[in-house]
């Protein structure tokens, strides 16, 4: 390998000095923190909306009710169902010649309660769920789980629910059958081992009242739901309540050098990119970091990429600098440049053989730029221009981030999209670049520390510089 090349496919830890080793731990502290209690959408927003605002953020509806003038600096964010999120620190340029986009999606695979989950079967109080995203169904049983969401009531009231997360409180989970009677089962292809309907999640074994009443211990389940969340069973029709892997984010490894969470998909762009922006201090261009819902399932519905949401705050924000017109929309979308923030597959020397080791991602060989995704011949891949990653490489470089070049896997092997594919339809520059994981989609995902720190740096250079 050339010099060049062993610069490219180095370890961050090798570019470190102990006070950088000591920032990107730090650094991962603040990240396992959001990570361990946003375990939802909604939470992730919440959560960003909270900071953002501490830092000076103004939503837009309270600025178009004042008719303010949005002008150079001002920092702006838009919101959608509490599910999708715009952050923008406003550039000293017109909004004509183009914005710096870092998106990042803060869905993740889990279960979710159906409208009407609640039963009892031979003295068991059950769930019934519905898989969101890509999983692989029997990573899901035998682990304990947390529900995390809400209860909207008739009225309106909308009633957040957590159980599972304290040190006191109770989790659930999804049964597995015993080894000692699994022949069938041991006989049956991994993704038929488990079922859909199968995964279903024990919440109570108490039966409640007269011994000739029926359904007793779902009786006492709905009790207990009442007591503490003033909700009936009809509530669970508009409620959205996930199963999530329960417990905190830890450090993984003897010397503490990555972190498993829950989520890290793509909740580690998702975050890396917030503070990144949060980070922003007079751009030239205007920065905006865009936090999507619904990335899991193909980005639909009315909070993920392809909905309208973004181009509509555009269009909102460019009409309160006082200088909007549609033709003046369509340059500032087609000039900008964007980088899809989303994680990427790391080698995992488990599996070798699902990649090809020159144009794999490493933990710990920092932010991983893929220029393409897709599946087979590049199919449904946005596939960046050389230009555009030269550009990327040059600011890189300027700023000392350490980067790698990657691939989702071998050729021919599977293969994954992101959101980038639905900002290049502006006509702009768009590459994925994010960071690398282990266990893609499991409930408990690992990434390097450093890959970590090193996407914020990344992402922060770019609003700042290019
Ligand atoms: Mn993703
Ligand atoms: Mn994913």
């Amino acid at each position: 390998m050339t010099e060049s090349l062993e610069k490219v496919y180095g370890y961050v830890w090798d570019s470190y000095s102990d006070d950088s080793t000591k920032e990107s731990m730090d650094f991962s502290e603040g990240y396992k923190d959001f990570v361990s209690t946003c375990k939802t959408e909604r939470e992730c927003i919440t959560e960003f909306i909270r900071i953002a605002e501490e830092q000076g953020f103004v939503g837009l509806d309270a600025l178009l009710d004042k008719g303010h003038q949005v002008k150079s600096g001002d920092k702006i964010y838009a919101v959608t169902a509490q599910k999708a999120l715009v952050l923008f620190v406003i550039g000293r340029e017109p909004l004509e010649n183009g914005l710096r986009i870092v998106g990042a999606h803060v869905d993740s695979p889990r279960l979710d309660l159906k409208q009407n989950p609640l039963y009892e079967d031979s003295g068991l109080a059950m769930l019934k769920t519905h898989y969101y995203g890509g999983i692989k169904k029997y990573q899901w049983v035998t682990t304990p789980l947390a529900i995390h969401g809400v209860v909207v009531k008739k009225d309106g009231t909308v009633v957040n629910v957590v159980i599972g997360e304290e040190d006191n409180d109770p989790v659930v989970g999804v049964s597995d059958l015993l080894i000692h009677l699994s022949k069938d089962q041991m006989d049956k292809k991994m993704s038929q081992a488990i079922e859909g309907e199968d995964l279903n999640i024990t919440v109570g074994s108490i039966p409640l009242g007269d011994k000739e009443d029926k359904d007793r211990v779902k009786k006492n389940i709905l009790k207990l739901l009442n007591d503490k969340y003033g909700i009936t069973e009809e509530d669970f029709v508009s409620a959205e309540l996930e199963a999530v892997p329960a417990g905190k984010a830890r450090d993984y490894g003897f010397d503490q050098s990555m972190v498993m969470a829950y989520g890290h998909d793509d909740r580690v762009c998702a975050y890396t990119a917030f503070r990144a922006i949060l980070d922003v201090k007079d751009p030239k261009k205007t920065c905006v970091a865009l936090m999507v819902d619904k990335e899991e399932i193909g980005s639909v519905g009315a909070t993920g990429m392809t909905s309208k949401f973004f181009e509509n705050a555009m269009a909102e924000v460019m009409n309160l600098t006082g200088d909007y017109s549609e033709l003046k929309l369509r340059r500032c979308l087609a000039k900008s440049k964007m980088l899809s923030a989303d994680v990427s597959a790391a080698y995992d020397p488990n599996f070798p053989s699902v990649t090809e080791a020159k144009n794999s991602a490493y933990l710990g060989k920092g932010l991983s730029f893929n220029k393409y995704t897709g599946v087979r011949g590049k199919g449904g891949s946005n596939d960046a221009n050389a230009e555009f990653l030269a550009e990327m490489r040059e600011l890189m470089d300027k700023h000392n981030v350490t980067w790698q070049t990657a691939e989702l896997g071998k050729v021919d092997q599977g293969g994954g999209g992101t959101i980038a594919y639905i900002l290049a339809e502006y006509g702009m520059d768009v590459v994925d670049c994010g960071v690398p994981v282990h266990n893609m989609h499991a409930p408990w995902e690992v990434a390097s520390k450093a890959d970590i720190y090193e996407a914020m740096r990344g992402y922060r250079a770019f609003f700042q510089d290019a």
